[in-house]
Formats: C-alpha cells, structure tokens, sequence
C-alpha cells in the first residue's frame, strides 16, 4: 500500500506535525490538543488540518 507521511497544519493555531498517511488512531495538535485526524477505513481522515506537503 502506499503509506506516506504528511505535514500538516493545525487549523487552530497552525502548528505544523508530521502525521501518518494511515495512523489507525486518533491524533491531536501538539500546541492546542485539537483533533487533527480520526482513523476511517485504514487511513487517517484529516478533520482538523490542512495538508502543506506530502513527504514520500
Ligand atoms: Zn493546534
């Protein structure tokens, strides 16, 4: 499969994380705690970021 890592940006306060194009669990903002991503159907849905760049 073709799992990545992307960056991210908090949509709440914009901080940048590196997130697993298929993490299986919730992740949340590092600086506020919002959620950035739930787990669906073995990828992550971003909820509360915006993609900046994807890392290969
Ligand atoms: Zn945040």
């Amino acid at each position: 499969m073709n799992a990545k890592f992307l960056k991210v940006s908090c949509r709440d306060c914009s901080n940048e994380s590196i997130i697993f194009s298929r993490a299986t669990t919730a992740i949340a903002c590092g600086v506020c705690g919002a959620t950035l991503t739930n787990p669906a159907g073995g990828k992550a849905q971003l909820v509360g970021c915006n993609v900046v760049e994807t890392l290969e």
